[in-house]
């Protein structure tokens, strides 16, 4: 469906077309909705700092203390991952404060390396290619989602899958206005299968599969 708004003088960040603007009342904000490749994205003047991000990220639970958090991962694995029979070096970029799917997916016998910009901030991930590459929850917090998909991309190695989770929106502007998911003020950035296929064509993937909720797997 079409999301009918004001015409925005921004451009999308994904596919370059106009954006109409999606006005959220509760929140007093405003996002940029592309009606050709359907990514929403928070107007820029509602971002929080790289500061005000990190404090928040530090007061998540995601250990293997949290059960559930390591559950979501166990089911993250058997669903999409070992499905791929992956055999070779990973990397889990955006790892968190605790690499709990590095650790899990070492255990499924792949040799993994980790890379989060607040929590692991060496660099020698890119002195290498990977056969996986997995980022969860992560894209939503993408302030240049094509920069940051093109980089990961250039660290696959050739037919190297990357596995992305994120929570799609369902293109409809009285649902996304009502989501969980644009609550939390570190999520900037919200895609649909639609807005993966651009993102596809332009570093060069292929959509192996998504499961139309939240997770996407690519391969170079
Ligand atoms: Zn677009």
């Amino acid at each position: 469906m079409t999301i009918q708004g004001n015409n925005s003088s921004l451009q999308c960040k994904v596919c370059g077309s106009d954006t109409v603007t999606l006005d959220d009342s509760q929140h007093k904000i405003t996002y940029s909705v592309c009606n050709h490749c359907e990514f929403i994205y928070k107007d820029i003047q509602y971002h929080i700092s790289p500061e005000q991000e990190h404090t928040e990220y530090k007061k998540h639970n995601n250990s293997f203390e949290s059960l559930g958090y390591v559950k979501m991962f166990e089911r993250f694995i058997d669903e999409h991952i070992k499905p791929l029979n992956i055999n070779g070096v990973g990397l889990e970029y955006g790892s968190g404060p605790g690499p709990v799917l590095k650790e899990l997916l070492s255990r499924e016998g792949i040799t993994m390396f980790d890379y989060d910009p607040f929590f692991n901030p060496n660099t020698d991930y890119k002195t290498r290619k990977y056969e996986l590459i997995t980022s969860t929850e992560v894209a939503e917090h993408f302030t240049n989602p094509i920069e940051e998909f093109e980089h990961i991309a250039s660290l696959l190695k050739k037919d190297g899958y990357l596995a992305i989770m994120t929570s799609f929106h369902y293109n409809n502007p009285d649902t996304f206005l009502k989501w969980w998911y644009r609550r939390d003020f570190t999520h900037i950035a919200f895609y649909t299968p639609k807005t993966f296929e651009i993102i596809a064509e332009k570093c060069n993937l292929k959509i192996v599969k998504h499961n139309d909720k939240n997770v996407i797997i690519f391969q170079k």
